[in-house]
């Protein structure tokens, strides 16, 4: 089998192209990284692309020690969400990480490329992600052109964002019961913006990164994209009334939904 018919590689190619369609992946924004099974490690070992392959070895400092061993599927550093579909062998790898290097078994234009530089906090996040649900796959970053907006609008605060948000929908306490992380406008990149971001991991699946995006994680491709879209929703509802909400949920009745829904202990 053609190992880009593999499932999890059309779901990925379809999100990246989803993501720039919905403006959410402009010019090189955007990267993605989903940590493949047990089965799927063993599938992707049995191609035969991958097996006459020798993998190409680079170096990458970890802080994740937990995830030694593992594989996943990465977004290239510099790849376009537009036309990750037409050269995915060029714009996605899949890697094996080590104590202090990745191998790179199959993609990224037959290793020569790398994969993106905000690799090292995805794995960060992956690792405090595993930690609250072992189900765990994947971590997302995007520029949720209406969420980005709000952060403008809005007090940089989680907690009343969290409550302005669920104030907005119904839909918005069911689908994030625990709330919205969100870190101070920090500079992006490799540094300590990776580890804030996984601290805030621990508690949150969604980390708002204001003036910038977010960082989300979930379970599968469905869920994670189900969880950018309603904050993504209701930030753009928010918007539409320039940020002026005279009405809405009130804190009462979002209690009275996450008791009826048994959603908070
Ligand atoms: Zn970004």
């Amino acid at each position: 089998m053609n190992i880009l018919k593999n499932p999890f590689f059309e779901e990925a190619i379809d999100a990246c192209r989803y993501f720039w369609e919905a403006g959410w992946g402009e010019n090189h924004a955007g990267n993605l990284t989903y940590l493949l099974s047990d089965e799927q490690v063993q599938e992707i070992k049995e191609d035969e692309d991958v097996k006459k392959t020798a993998p190409t070895q680079i170096a990458m400092t970890f802080e994740a020690k937990e995830l030694i061993g593992k594989y996943f599927l990465v977004t290239r550093a510099g790849a376009f969400f537009r036309t990750i579909h037409k050269h995915p062998e060029k714009d996605l790898g899949i890697v094996k990480v080590n104590e202090d290097s990745v191998d790179i078994i199959w993609g990224f234009e037959n290793g020569t490329m790398r994969p993106t530089s905000e690799f090292p906090a995805h794995l960060l996040c992956h690792q405090a992600r595993l930690k609250q649900n072992p189900e765990n796959r994947l971590v997302m970053h995007c520029h949720p052109t209406h969420t980005i907006a709000m952060t403008f609008a809005h007090e940089i605060d989680e907690e009343k964002f969290t409550r302005t948000m669920w104030s907005l929908n119904s839909e918005c306490v069911l689908v994030f019961p625990e709330g919205l992380g969100m870190l101070p406008w920090m500079v992006c990149g490799e540094g300590a913006i990776g580890p804030e971001t996984a601290r805030k991991m621990e508690k949150y699946r969604i980390v708002i990164w204001p003036y910038h995006g977010m960082f989300a994680s979930g379970t599968s491709f469905e869920d994670t994209i189900g969880l950018i879209e309603t904050v993504e929703k209701n930030a753009q509802v928010y918007m539409l009334n320039g940020g002026n909400i005279k009405n809405g949920l009130t804190e009462d009745q979002v209690k009275e939904l996450a008791q009826v829904f048994g959603l908070w202990d």
